[in-house]
């Protein structure tokens, strides 16, 4: 049986000259050092990149004179956002069941993004373990007030290593978001919660929490665990330690750059990751990554002299971790316009091996796409995986008002080892790998930029 053939539609949006273009930009992708350069530059030599750092900021500036000097059309949009610091943060246990007199046990933990901070002293209180929301409420009250509460809800390890991370970290994570606000109102001093991550090293996954007015943290798996055991044989105290500071608002920036259509400059497709990232580490897979190889997809094109048909614009978000503003100011610019916005393409689950894209897009959008999965085969990023919820956050907006949207869907396998912990540093960026994720967006991109019609909706 021989290849099938093209559809009259697939030889009208994909003619010969546009499958030759996107195969060489395939293979200029894969033989290309930019995106590891730049996400080198921002993780080792800028650092870490949080919301309403002076990083943060000198990251903006840096990935605008980068995209400028590639050519392209580029501001920064100025976007408030919060300005949270961390501060010191220990704990230990200080009683606890069998407990050698004249010891203490060390708890690993950090502080959550936005948690309030307890007196410089630190506070002491009995240590309540629950699993569930339901659990806490069940307790009622007069068990919790004036306790620390710790939710223990396990990360679903098997459903990662069968490459469904995002499902594991979907069900575990509403604890950190949620946790601190439902321990206080019942009456909680502070609020723990365990680790949203799948390694076994001890290590505590920071991120954001919705501010409850208490001090919040996250303590390893291991010390979860710990916490869990001894206070099934008896009463188990702490003392807590966390002192961030909330200071006023700053102001960010999205980068926003534009490399112009030749024939529908008003038609845009956008190509993203975000720029901010947690202070812990580096931000290299959250999300440097994604903003290389956004980045790239320009350097590409213009060192190959493919001028896009429609408006290719590369997005630098800001803010995503601890509230989302750069997303929102971007929405606020720009709403009236997203029915000219073709697609929007976010890459933010990492730098492993893409596999292809989850897509909020119509059936008739993915079967339109077929020639792409075929240049893509060679690197195995194939999947269009239809999803109901919008593939990336900062695109989220826009794909709620029925922009075609599409994530970059990576190898999840291990992405919770090291997300939003002190070892998301360059290392754990293969750049073979990323070379791919590159190719990925930037074959996309081009795609949706040059198909005759635009993407259906
Ligand atoms: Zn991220």
């Amino acid at each position: 049986m021989g290849a099938p053939q093209a559809s009259a539609a697939e030889q009208r949006n994909f003619p010969a000259l546009l499958l030759q273009q996107l195969s060489a930009i395939k293979s200029a992708a894969l033989n290309d050092d930019f995106a590891y350069r730049e996400v080198t530059h921002l993780t080792e030599n800028i650092g870490p990149r949080p919301s309403g750092s002076v990083q943060a900021h000198a990251a903006a500036e840096y990935v605008a004179a980068e995209l400028r000097q590639i050519g392209l059309d580029v501001r920064l949009q100025p976007v408030t956002v919060p300005h949270w610091v961390r501060g010191a943060e220990t704990a230990a246990l200080v009683e606890y069941p069998g407990m050698v007199p004249g010891t203490t046990q060390k708890i690993v933990l950090t502080a959550l993004g936005g948690s309030s901070s307890t007196p410089a002293e630190g506070l002491t209180g009995d240590v309540v373990v629950v699993n569930t929301f339901d659990e806490l409420t069940a307790l009622g009250r007069d068990k919790v007030t004036g306790k620390i509460v710790l939710f223990n809800e396990l990360f679903d390890k098997q459903k990662a290593a069968a490459g469904m991370s995002f499902a594991a970290y979907g069900e575990a994570v509403r604890y950190r978001g949620a946790g601190a606000k439902a321990a206080a109102d019942s009456g909680a001093v502070a609020c723990l919660v365990r680790s949203v991550g799948n390694a076994d090293y001890r290590l505590p996954h920071t991120g954001f929490s919705y501010p409850a007015g208490i001090p919040a943290g996250a303590v390893t798996a291991e010390d979860a665990d710990l916490m869990a055991h001894l206070a099934a044989e008896g009463k188990v105290r702490m003392h807590l330690t966390l002192t961030p500071q909330k200071f006023p608002d700053e102001t960010g920036y999205n980068v926003i750059a534009d490399l112009k259509g030749s024939e529908h400059p008003e038609e845009i497709v956008v190509v993203s990751g975000h720029l901010d990232s947690w202070d812990l580490g580096t931000g290299a897979i959250d999300d440097g990554a994604g903003v290389v190889v956004a980045m790239e997809t320009a350097e590409i094109l213009q060192r190959l002299h493919l001028r896009p048909a429609r408006t290719l614009r590369v997005i630098a978000w800001m803010d995503e971790e601890t509230g989302g503003s750069g997303s929102k100011a971007y929405t606020a610019e720009f709403a009236s316009d997203f029915a000219h916005h073709v697609a929007a393409i976010e890459s933010d689950a990492g730098a492993a091996h893409p596999l292809g894209f989850d897509v909020k897009i119509s059936p008739a959008a993915i079967e339109a796409l077929r020639p792409v999965q075929s240049v893509l085969l060679s690197i195995g990023a194939t999947v269009l995986q239809p999803s109901t919820y919008p593939p990336g956050a900062d695109i989220a907006a826009m794909s709620d008002a029925g922009v075609p949207a599409f994530g970059i869907m990576q190898d999840g396998r291990t992405y919770f080892n090291y997300h939003h912990t002190a070892a998301d540093t360059l290392d754990k960026i293969v750049p073979s790998e990323l070379r791919e994720n590159a190719a990925a967006m930037a074959v996309m991109a081009y795609a949706l930029a040059n198909m005759k019609d635009p993407l259906p909706r």
